[in-house]
C-alpha cells in the first residue's frame, strides 16, 4: 500500500467527475488535500465525506482559475501549513458547443480557451516555484486525446488541449536538471458533467454521446494519476494516452 502521508495535493477542478475521483484515491492514501473549484458546496461536501471515510485533512479554495489575480493571491496567501504543495493536478476544464468555427460562438470560445489553457498556466506559474525551490514536485496537467486528434465541431477544445500538450512538454523541458516532474494525462471519453456542460445543460444531448462507447470512468483516469505520481523520483511519465476499447 503506497502512502502519502504528509504530501500535500492540489486538485482544481475537485467539485466533480475526474477532479473529485482523483481526491478520493489521494485521500485513500493519507495526503492532505487542497481541493478547487468554483462550487464551494459541492468542495464542502466531498471534504465531509473524505474526512469522515479517511480522516483527510482538506483546506478548500473558491476558486475561478480563470482569475489571474485571484490566483495569484490565494497561493501567495496558503496558510503556512498548506503552502508546500508536492502535486499539483491542473484538471479544471471544459469543452463548450460542437459548432463549426465560422458558425461558433465567441462566448465558449473565450471561456475555453481562458480556462483550459490560461488557467493551468496561472496554476502552474504560482505552484511551480515552490516545487523548484524545495527540490521536489509533480504537475500532473489533464490534457485529452483532442490534444491529437480534431474531430468535427472540435476545433476551438482540441486546440486547447493541443496547447496543454505543447504546454507540458514546453515545462518538462524548463524544469530539466531540477527534480520536479510533469506528466500529461489524455484521456479519451470520460463519463462525467462535461458533456451536460458542453451542451449548456441539454442532459439528453450529453446522454446521447456516449452511445455505442462503454467510456471510462473518472476512477480509470485517477488510478492513472495516482500511478503516475507515485513513481521512484528518477521516473517521469511523460504522457500516458488511456482510451475505451472501441472508442477511435
Ligand atoms: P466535469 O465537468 O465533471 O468537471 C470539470 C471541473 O472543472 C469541475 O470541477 C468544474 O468545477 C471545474 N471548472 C470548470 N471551469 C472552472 C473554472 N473557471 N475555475 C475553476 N474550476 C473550473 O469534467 P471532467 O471531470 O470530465 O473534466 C476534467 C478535465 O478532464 C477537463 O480538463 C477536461 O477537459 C478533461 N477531459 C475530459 C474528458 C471527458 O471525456 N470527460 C476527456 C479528456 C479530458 P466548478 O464548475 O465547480 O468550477
Amino acid at each position: 500500500m503506497i502512502s502519502l502521508q504528509n504530501q500535500i495535493v492540489l486538485i482544481t477542478g475537485a467539485s466533480s467527475g475526474i477532479g473529485t475521483a482523483c481526491a478520493k484515491i489521494f485521500a485513500g492514501a493519507g495526503a492532505k488535500l487542497i481541493l478547487a473549484a468554483r462550487r464551494l458546496e459541492r468542495l464542502q461536501e466531498l471534504a465531509n465525506t473524505l474526512n469522515q471515510e479517511f480522516g483527510t485533512a482538506t483546506h478548500l479554495l473558491q476558486l475561478d482559475v480563470r482569475d489571474r489575480p485571484v490566483v495569484e493571491s490565494t497561493i501567495a496567501n496558503l496558510p503556512p501549513e498548506w503552502s508546500n504543495i508536492d502535486i499539483l493536478i491542473n484538471n479544471a476544464g471544459l469543452s463548450r458547443g460542437l459548432d463549426k468555427l465560422h458558425e461558433g460562438d465567441f462566448q465558449d470560445w473565450e471561456e475555453m480557451i481562458d480556462t483550459n489553457i490560461k488557467g493551468l498556466l496561472y496554476l502552474s506559474r504560482y505552484v511551480v516555484p515552490g516545487m523548484v525551490k524545495r527540490g521536489r514536485g509533480h504537475i500532473v496537467n489533464l490534457g485529452s486525446i483532442a490534444g491529437h486528434q480534431t474531430y468535427p465541431g472540435g476545433n476551438v477544445y482540441c486546440a486547447t488541449k493541443a496547447a496543454v500538450k505543447a504546454i507540458s512538454e514546453g515545462l518538462k523541458q524548463d524544469l530539466l536538471g531540477t527534480p520536479v516532474r510533469v506528466t500529461s494525462v489524455d484521456p479519451g471519453m470520460v463519463e462525467t458533467e462535461f458533456s451536460e456542460v458542453r451542451f449548456h445543460g441539454d442532459a439528453e444531448r450529453a446522454k446521447r454521446v456516449y452511445q455505442g462507447v462503454n467510456p471510462l470512468t473518472p476512477d480509470d483516469i485517477a488510478d492513472v494519476i495516482f500511478f503516475c505520481t507515485t513513481r521512484s523520483p528518477h521516473v517521469n511519465i511523460n504522457e500516458v494516452i488511456l482510451m475505451p476499447v472501441n472508442q477511435a
